[in-house]
């Protein structure tokens, strides 16, 4: 059987009996769109985050576009972020019809070069919006200097850092604004698309309950466009309210997972994550590098059925679906370097103890042939 880098069937035999029942929950509840369990879900996510207001939205690309629109970004306006990403994060950017504008990332943490955002400002730019890529902050002192001394707004794009810490303090309430994902794959998720958006502004959080609601106040009466359809599903809400009480324990499954690989892939020859200081790294995806990284893959899958995973292997600014951003090849160098070089092992919390060895040995083996 295939190897693979995430697989949720585990969780869900040990999970069943709950998932059934808030699914069950719901279908009895007598009110199937925006009921108790999305109410319930949002004020148990934000109190989890000990923050004002939450939104649940229908995934973590429309959290971002509603939380820019929001935030009152308009088309044309720039928003800084990065290429090495999501293509999502992008796409939702220009879905607002607001212009993404590109920083290099640091080479040790991948994360966005806060040094390089200054420089990157221009007198159209409103917004800036670091994503906490595979589970880790983005220095958020600098950045927000940057955004104070220029009045900008401040998006965290939280899809890959559910419960991650930055000195102390949770990625979501490092902003203006919070968008989160809860795609069956990460730290917290669903089982199905979900999304929401955090932010400490009663008016953001009334702006965002019209934007997911056709743009309407009340029933039927359409105060701003664009509106979108863009709810929460009620039993993702229900289901991810329940999760939401063990996240602590998935944090703590995935942290244990990269410990192992820590200690076993020490001096192998593998870049591996480097956490920066002040830092609480919750592990959505255990990202090595090495330069011969194809060969590597190539090997695993063919001699142990192993088939990781690239997070990400073109940058966003490289694909032909972003030519129209006019950002050429060559100007993120970091970033390009490193999509040619990483690759991901397996990660989640509830990831076996004998497959993990078995990809530890495999890993190893190769290595020693290089
Ligand atoms: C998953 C992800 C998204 C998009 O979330 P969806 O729920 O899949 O729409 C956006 N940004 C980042 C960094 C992601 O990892």
């Amino acid at each position: 059987m295939t190897t693979h880098v995430w697989d949720y069937l585990a969780e869900y035999e040990e999970e069943r009996a709950d998932v059934l029942d808030a699914v069950d929950t719901v279908f009895r509840s007598g009110r199937l769109v925006l009921g108790a369990s999305v109410r319930g879900f949002e004020t148990e996510y934000a109190a989890w985050h000990g923050t004002g207001h939450c939104v649940g939205v229908d995934n973590g690309t429309n959290a971002v576009t509603l939380a820019l629109q929001a935030l009152g970004i308009r088309p044309g306006d720039e928003v800084v972020t990065v290429s090495n990403t999501a293509a999502p994060t992008v796409l939702a950017v220009d879905a607002a019809g607001a212009v993404p504008v590109f920083v290099d990332v640091h080479p040790d943490t991948y994360l966005m070069d806060t040094g390089q955002l200054a420089a990157a400002v221009t007198d159209r730019t409103r917004a800036l919006l670091p994503v906490h890529l595979y589970g880790q902050c983005v220095d958020m002192a600098p950045l927000r200097a940057v955004a104070e001394a220029h009045g900008l707004a401040v998006l965290e794009d939280c899809a890959q850092a559910h419960g991650a810490r930055y000195h102390g303090r949770l990625a979501g309430t490092l902003g203006d604004a919070a968008a989160f994902s809860f795609y069956p794959t990460k730290v917290l998720g669903a089982y199905g698309d979900g999304g929401a958006v955090l932010t400490r502004y009663a008016h953001v959080d009334a702006a965002l309950r019209r934007l997911r609601y056709y743009g309407m106040a009340d029933r039927y009466y359409v105060v701003r466009t664009p509106g979108h359809n863009s709810r929460l599903d009620e039993v993702h809400a229900e289901i991810l309210r329940r999760k939401l009480r063990r996240l602590d324990r998935y944090v703590a499954g995935r942290r244990a997972v990269a410990e192992r690989y820590e200690e076993a892939l020490a001096g192998s020859g593998l870049v591996l994550p480097v956490t920066a200081p002040g830092n609480d790294h919750v592990y959505y995806v255990y990202v090595v590098r090495h330069p011969e990284r194809d060969r590597i893959l190539r090997t695993l899958k063919e001699r142990h059925d192993i088939a990781l995973n690239i997070s990400y292997p073109w940058p966003v600014h490289t694909m032909s679906g972003f030519a129209h951003l006019g950002c050429p090849r060559g100007s993120l160098p970091v970033t390009e370097q490193l999509a040619g070089e990483i690759f991901s092992l397996p990660m989640y919390p509830s990831l076996p103890r004998g497959v993990q060895d078995r990809v530890i040995e495999a890993l190893l083996g190769v290595l020693g042939e290089l």
